[in-house]
């Protein structure tokens, strides 16, 4: 988009601001604790540059190759966070880019990133995604009990610190099944607290452009927001 500029992004994000103060005001806190990712998948490097201009400095992405090609020269100035699924052969490039893996839906790519983040000498933050809208079509664990089974390896893994829960809600314009994705989230984060008490557990990622504030309502204090940001959606060619 030709007039994208660093004001745009940034009236932007004061709105989206003001949306999630509103929101967490809503639900008896304030919107001071919610971080707002930039998702740039899909995106160029230009909308990247504007943002770190704009005063941005966390951004999520779907896909490695594509995070290494935009981000490898901005690891030093921004936090990267993988936000699409894992494979295990990306494993290797992964632990050198992000700084936190939000997508960690199996065992085995845990163990994985693991392995190289020990050979990269890198502390790895991670989040579980669970699929709380049972789609699918949909990465992230679905089972509690193999959850409760993966969680206490997971936690085991000496580079990878777990830091808390992510979800994508269904896409409906149901408002009322929205929210269960998100207040389902919030209640296994209660429950695996209780649980494993891990030492750095504190991160509900949940919520994009089109129901972070029902996230925000529901407790989300990391939002993921691409379209919303930048005025336009995906499928823009740069
Ligand atoms: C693309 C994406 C987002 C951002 O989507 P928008 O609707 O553009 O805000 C958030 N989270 C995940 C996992 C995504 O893949």
């Amino acid at each position: 988009m030709a007039n994208l500029s660093k004001e745009v992004i940034q009236r932007n994000y004061s709105i989206i601001n003001e949306q999630i103060a509103a929101a967490a005001q809503k639900s008896g806190r304030t919107g001071e604790n919610v971080r707002i990712m930039a998702v740039t998948k899909a995106f160029p490097l230009s909308f990247v540059d504007l943002s770190i201009q704009a005063g941005i400095r966390l951004f999520g992405e779907n896909r490695v190759l594509e995070a290494d090609q935009k981000y490898s020269h901005l690891l030093k100035k921004v936090e990267l966070h993988l936000i699409g699924h894992l494979q295990r052969n990306k494993a290797r490039r992964a632990a050198a880019l992000f700084h936190c893996v939000e997508s960690i839906d199996k065992l085995e790519t845990a163990e994985a990133l693991n392995k190289y983040a020990e050979s990269e000498e890198r502390k790895i933050d991670i989040l579980i995604q669970i699929n709380t809208s049972m789609e699918e079509n949909k990465c992230g664990y679905t089972d509690p009990d193999t959850i409760y089974r993966d969680m206490e390896q997971i936690m085991g893994l000496e580079q990878l610190r777990v830091t808390g829960l992510m979800t994508i809600a269904v896409f409906t314009k149901d408002e009322s099944k929205v929210r269960s994705c998100f207040s389902s989230l919030r209640k296994l984060f209660t429950k695996l607290e209780k649980r494993f008490a891990p030492p750095d557990f504190s991160i509900l990622s949940m919520g994009m452009s089109n129901d972070y504030t029902v996230a925000v309502e529901e407790g989300a204090n990391l939002v993921r927001i691409g379209t919303a940001l930048y005025g336009i959606g995906r499928g823009y060619n740069a």
